[in-house]
């Protein structure tokens, strides 16, 4: 078989492990895709991964005030 262009035309695209968006970049720790927003743009390991000060905190929506 002769290669040919692939269907989908995209280049190799990857998903990041964590929230399933288009990644092209991989943590560098534990090899699982991670997009920008998961991936430590310092040590360029993925959100689980990193242990950097500044961690990517994940909102759970559930953000309370303390009543004053
Ligand atoms: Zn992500
Ligand atoms: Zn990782
Ligand atoms: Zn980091």
């Amino acid at each position: 078989m002769t290669p040919t262009a692939t269907n989908n035309g995209a280049e190799r695209q990857y998903a990041c492990s964590i929230c399933g968006e288009p990644s092209t970049r991989i943590c560098h720790h534990c090899t699982k895709d991670a997009c920008g927003n998961h991936l430590c743009e310092k040590c360029n390991f993925c959100s689980d991964c990193c242990r950097c000060e500044v961690p990517l905190v994940e909102s759970n929506g559930a953000e309370m005030d303390l009543p004053s």
